[in-house]
């Protein structure tokens, strides 16, 4: 208790010099209870002030900033100076330990960061031999053409396990996008002599290429090099375009053209061949688009971005004429899909945040942005709430989205478009441009027409059809598939059950048109479609209330006609896949494990009569994961009927689904990287 004689003598002598002070203690705020409080809680000076303050005397307070807690009961104490001064030790000594704690840690990673980098650099040894295949040097000729046949590699025996693939099948891939590089990803690398041809050396990450032709992301952030990947699975890669596919020779016609002004030309024989060469830009016969600028490669991103720099910097100009201002200011974009939208979104998003810091306020007022979308709304084939919120966000940002609009022809400075109005009266406009962006979907690329042409069976003008296991139809069976935009899968059930219907009459001796199913044989018949379309299999679930709908005479079995109907139905409800990278990425997958279990067959020695792809692997199905959009700081999602929009927290989502989605560690890096630059420093707006 010798700690409550100061307290006592020092309040005695307190009420004696202001007795007001004790007279009437000021009671309606409530005494804090330390009771709960553990000795050394932080809390506790805070309380003893508290305590202090409530008795009424700001001298006790300042004094009273040690609690002494003995047995629960709380006592407040003034505090000795020597407390204090203890107190502060201990408060420089944390201090001093954090310090030091975190000079050591940057100086441990700046260290490291030295010794790692000092280990990359490296010199070369004395040159090693290097064995060669003298057909690598001076490869065959042949072919139809005469033209050297590739047959070795010039780096073919640089490792062990480069050597040892030369006795494996030669499997080669068609193009180093989405679809290729989730082959190779998945295939198992020591099955196969892997050689990837593509004229673009790197994979492009497009989901985010709207926001590399404003300076949100720089275009290195994007892209991941293709030979990276393709040492990976210790494969080759060959920069040139195929041209032609030989399907009884098993060569494929490449070219490339030469530094000279002429053109390299060869043969690439293979085993198995996966076509992945995507699509191009639909013209939709529309004239005049080579004024326009389209947006599938890094080329046409980092066109868009000078041109955009260079319209604000011709219309700062003092020459530059009112009207020649307002032109070069009008950007307009063809096709309201997820593309046109989000080059739009992110156009605005410059033109808000950047461009008032750096060029004249004038500007930004002058400045208009277009969307023409031919159907009646922008996003269409996203859910309707989500279309909906993307024009209402339009709208509000000033965006000017011209719906039931159609492009007839673009002139080098203006879009002619004819536009419906609510009477249904069609209008022609014009829209003077500075920039015209044309996104208005996917056609076949040179090299896909030549294949659909070149094989009888394929029906389909708009991209070259494959089966349900991905193999393009009309093709030596199981050694040419085709994946991603340049394909399309038939799932035509109605042939194919008819055709089955019709060896089942011939086999039971009677004409098809007799021939009837019952509920069971019904019931098999569906189980034998879900199987190989898979994606039929969403309009087979009820097969009870199917029999029952499209048995018309009620005679409780399923005659050809009314089987026929029933199917073609299902044929109808069945839309194409969407030529989306999700669809491309799904297909890659596939292929790169079927490719594998055929391999592993092959090693087995299994001699397997029949389909050798349907008994080593199931048919393709397509999974929809759900589609996402940018609309300008804010962000759409559709998943499955699920849909969700929103502001900045629906963006950051959205970024962070492509940040995980993103090809390697590298890119990752570099796109945070990307978005910390433009928060603290805005977008480049440079011309380079
Ligand atoms: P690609 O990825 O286009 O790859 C084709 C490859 O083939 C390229 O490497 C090309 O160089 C090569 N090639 C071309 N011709 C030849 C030839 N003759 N010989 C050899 N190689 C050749 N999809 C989504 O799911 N979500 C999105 O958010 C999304 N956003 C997009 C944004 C933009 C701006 C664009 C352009 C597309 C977007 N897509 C999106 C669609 C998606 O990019 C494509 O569906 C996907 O790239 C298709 O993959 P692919 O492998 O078939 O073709």
């Amino acid at each position: 208790m010798a700690a409550r004689t100061p307290i006592s003598r020092s309040l005695r002598l307190l009420s004696a010099a202001r007795p007001q002070l004790f007279s009437r203690p000021p009671a309606p705020r409530p005494l804090p209870t330390f009771r709960n409080f553990h000795p050394k809680s932080p809390l506790v000076p805070t309380a003893s002030r508290r305590l202090a303050e409530v008795r009424g005397s700001t001298a006790v307070a300042d004094a009273c900033s040690t609690l002494l807690v003995r047995g629960g009961t709380t006592v407040a104490g003034i505090a000795a100076p020597q407390s204090s001064k203890r107190r502060f030790m201990r408060l420089a000594y944390i201090l001093f330990a954090c310090v030091g704690a975190g000079v050591t840690t940057v100086t441990v990673l700046i260290g490291g960061f030295f010794i790692y980098d000092a280990t990359t650099y490296k010199e070369l040894d004395d040159a090693e031999d290097i064995e060669l295949s003298e057909l690598a040097l001076h490869p065959r000729v042949g072919g139809p053409k005469n033209l050297p046949i590739l047959e070795r590699y010039l780096d073919d025996e640089d490792s062990e396990i480069g050597k040892l693939s030369l006795t494996k099948p030669h499997l080669v891939i068609l193009g180093s996008g989405w679809g290729a590089v989730a082959v190779l990803k998945n295939i198992n690398p020591s099955d196969y002599h892997i050689t990837v041809i593509s004229p673009q050396n790197h994979f492009l990450f497009t989901p985010m290429l709207p926001s590399a032709t404003v300076g949100t992301l720089e275009f290195r952030s994007l892209v991941e090099p293709i030979r990276r990947i393709v040492a990976k699975v210790h494969g080759h890669y060959l920069e040139a375009s195929a041209e032609k596919v030989m399907f009884s020779e098993r060569l494929i016609e490449v070219f490339q053209p030469n530094p000279s002004g002429g053109e390299l030309r060869f043969y690439v024989p293979y085993d198995k061949l996966v076509v992945a060469v995507g699509s191009q830009s639909n013209t939709h016969g529309v004239e005049g688009l080579e004024h326009c600028n389209f947006l599938k490669t890094i080329e046409d991103a980092r066109k868009i971005r000078r041109k955009v720099v260079r319209n604000l910097e011709l219309a700062c100009l003092p020459s530059t004429t009112e009207a020649e201002r307002n032109r070069l200011l009008s950007f307009v974009v063809c096709g309201g899909g997820p593309t046109g939208v989000e080059f739009a979104a992110e156009l605005y998003d410059l033109l808000n945040e950047d461009l008032t810091m750096v060029y004249p306020k004038v500007l930004r007022n002058l400045v208009s942005v277009h969307v023409v979308q031919s159907q009646g709304h922008i996003l269409n084939t996203y859910d309707e709430k989500i279309s909906t919120y993307a024009q209402e966000r339009f709208k509000k940002d000033s965006i000017d989205v011209l719906t039931n609009a159609r492009v007839s022809e673009v002139l080098e400075d203006r879009v002619v478009f004819t536009q419906k109005d609510e009477e249904g009266v069609i209008h022609t406009k014009e829209l003077p441009y500075g920039l015209c962006l044309w996104s208005t979907g996917v056609a076949q690329c040179e090299v896909t027409k030549d294949i659909v042409a070149s094989l009888e069976s394929q029906k389909n003008r708009r991209a070259i059809e494959t089966d349900t296991h991905l193999r393009i139809i009309g093709a030596p069976l199981g050694e040419v598939y085709a994946i991603g935009d340049c394909s399309t899968v038939r799932t035509n059930v109605t042939e194919h059950i008819v055709e089955f219907l019709r060896s089942y009459a011939i086999k039971s001796n009677k004409p098809v048109e007799d021939c009837s199913l019952t509920f069971q044989q019904w019931r098999d018949i569906a189980m034998n479609i879900k199987r190989r379309f898979p994606q039929a299999g969403e309009h087979l679930k009820r097969v009870d209330y199917l029999f029952t709908e499209y048995d018309t005479n009620k005679s409780g079995t399923l005659d050809f006609d009314e089987l026929t109907r029933l199917l073609q139905d299902i044929d109808r409800k069945m839309t194409s896949l969407p030529a989306t990278a999700q669809r491309a990425h799904q297909q890659g997958q596939y292929i790169g494990r079927k490719l594998t279990n055929l391999a592993r067959a092959e090693t087995l020695a299994m001699t397997v009569s029949g389909d050798i792809d349907d008994l080593v692997y199931r048919p393709f199905e397509y999974h929809h994961l759900g589609s996402l959009a940018y609309v300008g700081n804010a962000a759409v999602f559709d998943l499955n009927g699920y849909s969700f929009v929103g502001g900045l927290v629906a963006m950051y989502l959205w970024r962070s689904v492509y940040f995980a989605q993103s090809v390697s560690f590298r890119t990752r890096a570099l796109l945070f990287m990307d978005w910390l630059t433009r928060g603290m420093f805005g977008r480049d707006m440079t011309q380079i």
